[in-house]
This record gives C-alpha cells, sequence and structure tokens, in this order.
C-alpha cells in the first residue's frame, strides 16, 4: 500500500515538474458555449487531450467514425485510399435536415455551376458551403489536430446560433489531407516527447529525420499536385471537390517558429491574373473579420505579403479557378509539443487554438454574408461563358497519334477537372501542327471551366511581379511534350465526348510466322513495355539506326527489337507479354516475318542488346528527397522495374558491384569523402553509368569525376535602394519556367523524340559556359530564344541560348549523366522524362568523342 502510494506521488510530480502543456477545451472554445453530453469529445475517444500527444492518423479517423455515429450532424466519407492503404475521409457536418437530404442539396449546389439552369435559382435558398483542408504538409500538425475541435464544436454545440448557422452552412472537413504524412510526423513527434518537456529547437523532437512528415508516401508535396494530380490523394480530392464546388476552402498550414499567423489575401501584385476582382472582394471580407477575431485572443498575424495565389496547383488557388474562394492559413509551427521562439514560448495547444479560432471566423463570415459567396459563384460560371463567347479562338486541339497514351492521359487529366474534351473526328490542319482524327482532342473554351482552360493551355509570360512563392508556368501540354493549338472554329470536327473507355488499345501488327517482334519507342508507356520484358529476362534489343522493313513499315532509333529463335528463348512467353504490352499498355507491336530489310537488316549492329538496368538512387541526408521521391515514383509505379533506394551510409560502406546503374538525385553531397569518389571512378571504370541531377553535379565538379564549368550570376543591384534590394535578389532567380532546347535526334539520349524541339522546366541557374559543339558529350541545346513560359530574369534567357541542357562525361569505360535540370519535375514531365529512361536503359550505348564507351 505504501507502495502504491509513493508511486502516485511521484508520478504526481513527474506531471508537475513535466510542464505538460496540454489544455482542456475551455481553453479554445467560446466561454458561453453549451454541449450536448451526448456527442463524444476527443478525449473520451482517444484518452488524451488534444494537445497532449500528436494525433496520428489512425486516431483522426477513429474520433470522427465515433463523431458520425453519436451525432445527426455528421455524414463521415472515404473518399479514396493513400498509398499506405490508408482512407482519406471527409465529414460533412450541417444540420440534421440537411444531412437528411445532402445528397439533394449537393445536386442543387452543383447547378449553380451550370450557366444553362444557374439563373432559375435563388442563392437565398441554398446553403453555402465550406470546405476545411488540414495539414496537406503531414508535419504541419496543427491543422489536423484542430479539425477535430471544429467538428466536435459543430457536432456538440447547442442553442439558436449554431441551429442556424448549421441550417444555412454546409461543412466539409478533410480532416487531414495527407494521411501518409500525418502518420509519419505524429510517430517522430510522439516518439520523442519527454516527459520533461523540452522548448530547445535544436533537440531531437523539433528535428525530425529525413525526409520528414512533410511529404506523402513517395515524397511529394501534394501541396504543388492539385493541379497535375500525380498522386492519389490529389485525384481522389479533386473528384471530391469537383463533386462539390465548395464555395470557400481553407488550407490550413504551418510556417516557421518565430513567425505570426498568415491569412490571405496573398502579395497583391502576385494574384492569377485570372483571379477575379470580386474573388479578392470576399477573400478581403473574410480577412477582416480574422483580424478581429486574433485581436480578441491577442495573436498577431499578417495577409497580403510573403505568399501569393499565382500557381494554381495550390490548395489555396485551384479552387479560385473553380468558382470559389480559396484562402491558405499558415500558423507558427511548434514542431513538438512546446518550442522557444523569439517572443517566448510557443505551445501545441496555443498552435491549434489559432487555427481553430480562424476556422471558425470563417464559418460564420460564410454563414452571415452566404448569399454574396453563392452569387458570386453563379457570377462566375456565367461571365465564363459570356468571357469565352468574346474569344477569337473557340477552342483548343491537342494530341499525337505516335504517343497515345500521354494523349489520352491529358483528355483524362482534364475530365478530373470538369473540363469536357471530344476526340478529333477527321484530320484537322492548326498553326504548325497536323492532328490526326481518333488520336487527338478537342476542348471547346465555351464551357464553364473556361478560366481553368485558358490557365492550364495558357502561357504566362511577363508577370506583373518578379518574385514567386512557387512556378511561375505549368502549361501541361509543354510538360506532357504534346503538340496543341487554337482554333476558330470546331464546327464539324468534334466526335465523342472524352470517356475512359476511349483509353488507348494496342494491336499486334502482322501475320504469319514471327521472326521477330518490333515495338516503337515513342509512346507514354514504351518504357512499361520495355520493363515487362526485361524483368523477363527476355533478350531485347535497341535500334542504333532507322530503318524500313520491305512492306514499307519505317521504325525509328530507339525501335526494341525482340528476337525470336534464339537459343534461349521461350516463344510461349514472349506471346504472353506482348498481348500484356498490347492490352494494358495499349502499345502496337509489329510482328515481322524476316530479319531482310530495306535498309539495316535485324541482324545488323545497329542493333545492340539492352543491358537490364540493376539501379541504385541514392537517399537521405544531403539527397533532395522530392527529387529522390520523383524517381523512386517514376521507377516504382511506371516503369515498374525493381531497384534499390542507397542510403549514402550504406553507399559509402557497401559495395556498389550489384548495380550497373547508380542515380544521384538533386542534393548537397558534400559529406561524402575522397574515398567516396575513388570508389565512384573504379565502379565507373568497369563500364557503368552514373546519373546526376543538378546540384550533384557541383560535388561531381568537385571530385573531379567530370569537369565543367558553370555560369556565375554576378549582376548586382544597382539602383535599388535598400528595401527593395531584397526584391532584386528574387527577381534573379529562376522561379520554375519553360525552356526550349533542340535536339540532336540520332543520340541514344533523344530516342523516342520525333520532333527536334523539347520544352524544358528548368527551376536553378544552372547554365554551362564553354561547351565544345561535340554531339556525343552534348546532345540537348537551348535554342537562340529559348523562353517558352514563365519568368526569366533579365538576360537569363541569353546567358542560356545555345548552352547545353545536359552533359555525358566519359570515364574510362563508363560514362556520367548530367542532367541540369530536373527532366522528372514533379512526377508529371513525362515530356523530359524519357531523357531519364533513356539514360537508364541506352546509357551505357553512348559513343563519347573521347573515345569511351563501346565501339
Ligand atoms: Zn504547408
Amino acid at each position: 500500500m505504501k507502495q502504491k502510494l509513493f508511486l502516485i506521488i511521484f508520478l504526481l510530480i513527474m506531471i508537475l515538474a513535466g510542464n505538460n502543456v496540454a489544455q482542456d477545451l475551455s481553453y479554445y472554445f467560446p466561454k458561453e458555449a453549451v454541449f450536448n453530453p451526448e456527442i463524444p469529445k476527443p478525449e473520451d475517444v482517444l484518452g488524451f487531450q488534444v494537445g497532449e500527444f500528436h494525433a496520428s492518423h489512425d486516431n483522426i479517423v477513429d474520433y470522427f467514425r465515433h463523431l458520425a455515429e453519436a451525432s445527426h450532424r455528421v455524414k463521415y466519407e472515404v473518399y479514396g485510399k493513400t498509398h499506405e492503404n490508408r482512407p482519406l475521409t471527409v465529414a460533412i457536418i450541417s444540420s440534421e435536415a440537411n444531412i437528411k437530404r445532402i445528397e439533394e442539396i449537393r445536386k442543387q449546389h452543383l447547378q449553380l455551376n451550370d450557366p444553362s439552369v444557374s439563373s432559375k435559382l435563388n442563392v437565398a435558398d441554398l446553403p453555402v458551403v465550406v470546405w476545411l483542408s488540414h495539414s496537406i504538409h503531414g508535419n504541419e500538425a496543427s491543422a489536423v489536430n484542430c479539425s477535430m475541435l471544429t467538428a466536435y464544436y459543430l457536432a456538440a454545440a447547442t442553442g439558436k446560433e449554431m441551429e442556424e448557422l448549421l441550417d444555412k452552412t454546409i461543412i466539409i472537413i478533410d480532416p487531414a489531407t495527407n494521411p501518409d504524412g500525418v502518420q509519419r510526423f505524429s510517430t517522430w513527434a510522439n516518439g520523442n516527447k519527454s516527459y520533461m518537456t523540452n522548448p530547445d529547437p535544436a533537440s531531437r523532437e523539433h528535428n525530425e529525420s529525413w525526409p520528414g512528415g512533410r511529404y506523402n508516401h513517395y515524397w511529394f508535396d501534394l501541396n504543388r499536385d492539385w493541379l497535375p494530380l500525380e498522386q492519389p490523394e490529389s485525384e481522389a480530392r479533386i473528384k471530391k471537390l469537383q463533386e462539390w464546388k465548395p464555395n470557400i476552402l481553407i488550407d490550413e498550414h504551418e510556417q516557421g517558429t518565430n513567425a505570426s499567423f498568415h491569412f490571405s489575401p496573398g502579395e497583391p501584385s502576385r494574384v492569377n491574373p485570372l483571379v477575379l476582382a470580386e474573388n479578392q472582394a470576399l477573400t478581403q471580407k473574410l480577412a477582416n473579420n480574422y483580424a478581429k477575431a486574433f485581436d480578441e485572443i491577442g495573436s498577431f498575424y499578417f495577409s497580403a505579403e510573403r505568399y501569393d495565389d499565382y500557381y494554381i496547383g495550390r490548395g489555396s488557388t485551384y479552387p479560385d479557378m473553380n468558382g470559389g474562394v480559396a484562402l491558405l492559413f499558415e500558423q507558427a509551427s511548434v514542431r513538438g509539443f512546446v518550442q522557444e521562439s523569439e517572443i517566448g514560448l510557443l505551445t501545441f495547444p496555443f498552435a491549434i487554438r489559432n487555427q481553430f479560432i480562424g476556422t471558425v471566423s470563417t464559418i460564420k463570415t460564410a454563414f452571415s454574408i452566404k448569399n454574396e459567396f453563392l452569387s458570386y459563384q453563379k457570377n462566375y460560371y456565367l461571365s465564363a461563358i459570356d468571357e469565352a463567347k468574346k474569344e477569337t479562338q473557340k477552342a483548343y486541339v491537342f494530341g499525337n497519334g505516335n504517343d497515345r497514351n500521354a494523349t489520352f492521359r491529358f483528355a483524362r487529366l482534364l475530365n478530373i477537372h470538369g473540363i469536357k474534351s471530344y476526340l478529333l473526328k477527321s484530320d484537322l490542319n492548326a498553326g504548325t501542327h497536323s492532328f490526326n482524327a481518333a488520336s487527338a482532342y478537342i476542348v471547346p473554351l465555351d464551357q464553364p471551366q473556361y478560366r481553368l482552360i485558358k490557365s492550364i493551355f495558357g502561357l504566362h509570360l511577363n508577370p506583373k511581379d518578379s518574385s514567386f512563392y512557387d512556378i511561375s508556368a505549368w502549361n501541361i501540354p509543354q510538360a506532357y511534350n504534346l503538340p496543341f493549338e487554337t482554333i476558330k472554329t470546331y464546327s464539324g470536327v468534334t466526335g465523342d465526348i472524352f470517356s475512359a473507355d476511349q483509353l488507348p488499345k494496342g494491336n499486334t501488327i502482322g501475320s504469319g510466322t514471327a521472326f521477330a517482334y518490333i515495338l516503337k519507342w515513342e509512346d507514354y508507356n514504351s518504357t512499361r513495355a520495355l520493363t515487362r520484358l526485361l524483368n523477363e529476362n527476355i533478350v531485347v534489343k535497341v535500334a542504333g539506326k532507322s530503318f524500313e522493313t520491305l512492306d514499307g513499315l519505317k521504325f525509328g532509333q530507339g525501335s526494341i527489337l525482340i528476337p525470336l529463335g534464339s537459343i534461349n528463348t521461350d516463344q510461349a512467353k514472349v506471346e504472353k507479354i506482348i498481348s500484356e504490352i498490347n492490352l494494358i499498355d495499349g502499345i502496337d507491336v509489329y510482328l515481322l516475318n524476316t530479319g531482310d530489310n530495306m535498309s539495316v537488316d535485324l541482324g545488323s549492329s545497329y542493333f545492340s542488346v539492352i543491358t537490364k538496368p540493376k539501379i541504385a538512387v541514392l537517399t537521405d541526408d544531403g539527397v533532395n528527397a522530392v527529387n529522390a521521391g520523383q524517381i523512386w515514383h517514376l521507377l516504382d509505379t511506371k516503369y515498374k522495374i525493381p531497384f534499390t533506394m542507397l542510403p549514402l551510409k550504406a553507399f559509402r560502406q557497401s559495395s556498389l558491384n550489384r548495380y550497373n546503374v547508380i542515380v544521384m538525385p538533386d542534393g548537397n553531397y558534400q559529406d561524402l569523402d575522397e574515398k567516396v569518389a575513388g570508389k565512384l571512378q573504379d565502379w565507373l571504370a568497369t563500364g557503368n553509368t552514373l546519373i546526376a541531377f543538378e546540384n550533384a553535379i557541383s560535388w561531381l565538379n568537385k571530385n573531379k569525376l567530370i569537369t565543367v564549368e558553370l555560369e556565375k550570376d554576378d549582376t548586382k543591384a544597382i539602383g535599388y535602394n535598400y528595401e527593395n534590394s531584397l526584391l532584386f535578389k528574387a527577381s534573379r532567380e529562376v522561379p520554375g519556367t519553360v525552356f526550349e532546347t533542340r535536339l540532336d535526334l540520332t543520340h541514344p539520349i533523344n530516342y523516342g523524340y520525333q520532333t527536334d524541339r523539347l520544352p524544358v522546366f528548368k527551376d536553378n541557374k544552372i547554365v554551362q559556359l564553354k561547351a565544345e559543339n561535340i554531339s556525343a558529350n552534348y546532345p540537348v541545346w537551348y535554342t537562340n530564344s529559348p523562353l517558352l513560359d514563365g519568368y526569366a530574369p533579365a538576360g537569363f534567357s541569353k546567358s542560356l541560348s545555345g548552352t547545353p541542357a545536359l552533359g555525358i562525361f566519359g570515364s574510362k569505360k563508363g560514362r556520367i549523366i548530367a542532367f541540369y535540370n530536373n527532366t522528372i519535375f514533379r512526377g508529371y514531365w513525362s515530356g523530359t522524362s524519357r531523357q531519364f529512361a533513356n539514360s537508364l536503359f541506352f546509357g551505357d550505348k553512348i559513343r563519347l568523342s573521347s573515345g569511351n564507351g563501346p565501339d
């Protein structure tokens, strides 16, 4: 008994001395609030107070399930799954009566977006729809933890005021927009929590290990993916969002520990030109109320600076292109539980309370001026049609008959964004391009998503400002390397409206006894077709020269030859894979009866055997996690080829003999010493391929593995006063801009391209000086006036013109392929990612001018 008493006293002392920062619910909620005791509080389900631990994603789902079971005001839905099989969810909260007929309300709300019926709607009869998005960056935890408070408050608060609000307001809570990131971060924060809380910013608790919880499973920043939809979280969310078209969306984030609270509007000079003035006026009305709410609790805040509404693939801008008003919250981050900041101790509950105060202010403002938001949405779509009718160009056309899968992918992307496209019915010449029937699409401008179409197809040149929070260019056809043009009329050329069953299906072309099969290398899915063969150890060859069969079929360099009749060929297995390539990859395969060709017979030495790449990709501290994640995602989910993620520690210590391709993502490799450089050199000497991205080049240069002289920007801020010199600095950055390159189509790095012009994405200032005009080493050059889209600093395009966009360097029998840009940017730059594929599969075929490489 005595022992027990001691234990209790000891635990009490621990708890008191531990400076537990948790607060009970009265800290967050208005004093006058009265709650329905039937509704479970977060601690009733979780066993801890909000803010006492970091709620895991499992905790969040558990709480919302219990809440929805207990409350008639809450409907909880799963709308998708993450890579790690976690549910993506929304809780729809409104009055009991509204929840009972929620589907009817949703359908009625959607009519606001349809100008053919919206004029009949009286907005006074409709509830306003508010969408709350939490912690799309999984380590910005105050938001996700706030989501439970908001849900409880709305579900449990009693009284006339709440009932009136819920009668006119539908609140859609996405409690954790990035479940895998939230789970990873909460595990870190709780796993490093001490009973004696420690506010030291340098402590482990406040410094996550690589890659951190910001990203999703493949280390993608989901808050850049609202437009390209490379990740399942994004695709599922946009589908749900398009089902609802909220009037207001709040995207809740965190920023640096020493900051205050930011709410929209962002920097006025960087509002996307397609965002309407009325949108910004409504944003300001919300902002005025935030200021009042934060004044009341004494929290500092700022708006109209730093962040912006320019790139439309972020959560605080995308809804602006969909008839809504989107705003950003950025709360100072505690990371763990309590952290020293410049103005004192920042606690986790304090951060959560700020998010809650902002959230409730949003809902109240939405309710109080709901008709303004609803009318805005109605007019947004009416005026979209009016503006589209004034255009002299009436539609876009896009497509590439040789890359049907990329063409289909783009039409599918447009469809998810609520944009209608139609198969081209008959061949069409437009601008400098010819489009073939059934392998191109027409996108009419006079449809409700007119502004979104303009933003996706349009160019973003001559912006008003010269500094950007994110990228300055996002033309998707350029990223997919798809030809596109505007047309003055589309009457008579539109066929069937886009549907998923237009997914390309390939055929086996030719009949009789197969001597060999050939597949072309021009399609988005060609790489996947090749890895099907390589993964099954089928011997395949690549054509180093274009050729023509006796029947007049033409094949380009890079075409893949599957020889039959070889000693070990299992013909039945080959035929099974070919049928998969036809059916699943949607690619044609050609059956040849003879090895005799018009030019280059199949037995020619121009065909060389493809060595199956055994790939290692460097990871961990120092490596750019986002770039490494893009490579992981590409190899694992698109190319579907096994590979090793090799942490730098293991890279230093283990033998490299099991790999023939090593990829160094962008990053800072200064911790790797000369010994590692020597080891890499020995590995290269046996004929292997090293692929390096962006800043990895500095390490290779420093360790003399390559010699590249880079341009230095020594422009000085002459004529700028002290305050504006900051702007000058930003104006010298390349924020994410598209430039044009010229290709040597005969070079293995460029196999599969059909024209010698290729847009590349650039968000760095790497410019090589003094390159000799040797195509073997430099097969990709910037054109004379290379700027295609976005912002470039004064003089930058000129210094870029005529310089190489990548370099290939010999190292004894091996070679180093250095990409000066991220050719697989955010996963959707599939146009340039072909060069990465070519370096993986054909890198060892490159003959260098120095005599290195195979002869
Ligand atoms: Zn964030």
